[in-house]
């Protein structure tokens, strides 16, 4: 398995307090293993390493030493500071956005997904195009760049530009078609219950407890990418639920599109479901998100309940408003239920 270091960046001024986990989960939902971290505290960026020169000879020593073969940048970095950096520590340099697309790949089964998923990988390389516009990106992950043997593949700006062009008018079609068939949904006049809430906080778990939907829920960031739709009673009432992509702080603004059109699923809800992690020490600032987000996209009107999941583990950092359960161990599902109804009803 690969070696990971992960590096944060902490700007002098913005007393942003810099936690590591999330970029590390991001790693471990890649198959990466992180090996050590460090945050480092700069002025300004130095636009031609991002951090500064004898900041980035220390790091060297630490990649040498721990023979580390891929440094996270909890960053979006420049393409020319990702290229000296490679040199000066001779790692794979991967940045945030690189990472995150890499996971939206492997999570995207659908036509629509995957459209989504080349055309915001293909914005992200087109920047980045060597002199001559030609840029080597390994067809297999982005993590593992040094693997030997690797297969590589070879872009060059007029085929990316002809193929992003291809892929926005195919994604056009597709937002047609889902249109369409959300219509229908409203149509049939069933209430429709959207739940929403920061990647891992157990939405499909919760889903599947809810109804008798068998859909994958692991311990990986963003499992779920397209939202999936599964009619069920509550008591005597049909409803429609829609599991929904996981929020995150920071999203690439590549994958915005992608975010949204898959967000768009819960213009028509009449409940919105907010699943949090109450056992995470940052749920708080990830329910800001969450809400943050919501607002954004313009679902701030719709009724929201808050579900204060997993507090079957021994440590729980929220409860206040929220209706407490364990989708896991499907605890606090009649309770939930009963505030469902009066919100939808
Ligand atoms: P999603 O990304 O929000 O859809 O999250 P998932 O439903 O995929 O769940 C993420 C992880 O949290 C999985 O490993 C679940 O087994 C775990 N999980 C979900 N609900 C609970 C719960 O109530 N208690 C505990 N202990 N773990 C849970
Ligand atoms: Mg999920």
């Amino acid at each position: 398995m690969d070696r990971v270091f992960l590096v944060g960046i902490s700007v002098a001024g913005i007393s942003e307090t810099f936690d590591l986990t999330e970029l590390g989960r991001l790693v471990k939902t890649a198959s990466g293993k992180v090996v050590g971290e460090k945050i480092f505290k700069i002025h300004r960026q130095n636009p031609a390493l991002c951090i500064g020169k004898g900041q980035a000879e220390e790091l060297a020593a630490i990649v040498a030493d721990l023979k580390v073969s891929t440094v996270v940048f909890d960053t979006e970095l420049k393409p020319r500071q990702q290229r000296n950096l490679e040199k000066m520590l001779s790692a794979g340099i991967i940045d945030r956005t690189r990472l995150i697309l890499d996971i939206f790949a492997r999570s995207a089964h659908s036509e629509d997904g995957k459209n989504q998923v080349e055309l915001a990988r293909l914005q992200y390389i087109l920047p980045r195009l060597a002199g001559k516009g030609v840029a080597m990106m390994q067809q297999a992950g982005f993590i593992g760049v040094r693997g030997p043997g690797e297969k590589q593949i070879e872009y060059d700006r007029r085929k990316i530009e002809k193929r992003i062009t291809v892929l926005k008018r195919k994604l056009k079609t597709l937002a047609k078609r889902r249109k369409l068939r959300r219509s229908k949904r409203i149509k049939s006049g069933i209430p429709i219950i959207a739940l929403c809430g920061y990647t891992n906080s157990g939405k499909t778990t919760l889903l599947n407890a809810l109804t008798k939907a068998r859909a994958s829920a692991k311990d990986r960031l963003f499992e779920t990418l397209e939202p999936l739709t599964r009619r069920t009673k509550i008591f005597d009432r049909d409803v429609i639920f829609i599991d929904t992509v996981g929020f995150i702080r920071n999203i690439p603004p590549q994958l915005i599109n992608a975010f949204h059109s898959t967000l768009e699923e819960i213009a028509p809800a009449s409940l919105v479901l907010v699943v949090l992690d109450a056992s995470d020490p940052a749920v708080k600032p990830q329910k800001k998100i969450v809400d943050e987000t919501l607002k954004e996209l313009g679902f701030h009107k719709i009724p929201r309940i808050y579900a204060a999941n997993k507090s079957d583990k021994e440590k729980i950092f929220c409860s206040a408003g929220c209706v407490k359960i364990s989708a896991l161990y499907k605890r606090g599902l009649e309770e939930l239920k009963k505030h469902i109804y009066e919100a939808v009803m």
